[in-house]
């Protein structure tokens, strides 16, 4: 009989090409906001290592803060009910605000937090995502930024976790999920 568990399956996005990409987002993000007052609002937890790069890529004056959220879905899908579990500590009101997120799924979960955060009266309020699933979709929402396309694999690493484990390691990793 299989015993239910994982085991870490071959590495997708090397630490490097992360780097050398999240680079190329910093430089773009940074010639697109220029002159304007940029605020950077990272997903946690997933997003915190890819904020945490992202926003030392990004040669501008700006200002970032997190939200959590949480879904009442199973580990390793999205339920879409999304619930708020740590709010902003400032206001967003006249900001041009830009969403971190690790990785767009069935994206309800940014789906949600675009309405959310968007009846804040933000000056303007954009997406930048570290992977995308396409494949996945549920519905549609607009990503300005994406890092990188991947296939329908279930990936930890790099801020993105399996049940809060394997978030430290440097590479993206597809996860094998048995039982
Ligand atoms: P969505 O609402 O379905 O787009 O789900 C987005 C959230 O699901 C992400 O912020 C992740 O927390 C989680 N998620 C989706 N796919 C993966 C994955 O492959 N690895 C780890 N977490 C994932």
């Amino acid at each position: 009989m299989a015993v239910a568990g994982e085991m870490l399956g071959p590495v997708l996005l090397d630490a490097r090409r992360i780097r050398v990409r999240v680079r190329q987002l910093g430089i773009r993000i940074a010639r697109d906001y220029r002159g304007k007052k940029l605020h950077l609002i990272g997903i946690l937890k997933g997003a915190s290592i890819f904020h945490a790069d992202l926003v030392r890529a990004i040669d501008l004056d700006l200002s970032f803060d997190f939200i959590a959220v949480g879904s009442y879905g199973s580990r390793t899908t999205s339920s879409g009910e999304v619930r708020i579990l740590k709010d902003l500590d400032d206001s967003v009101e006249n900001k041009d605000v830009l969403l971190v997120e690790d990785i767009i799924d069935t994206g309800l979960t940014l789906h949600y937090l675009l309405q959310n955060l968007g009846a804040r009266r933000p000056s303007s309020i954009k997406v930048a995502a570290l992977l995308s699933k396409p494949s996945r979709r549920e519905i549609a929402v607009p990503v300005e930024y994406v890092g990188f396309e991947i296939p329908d694999e279930f990936v930890v690493g790099y801020g993105l976790d399996y049940g809060q484990r394997y978030r430290n390691l440097p590479d993206i990793r597809v996860l094998r999920i048995t039982g």
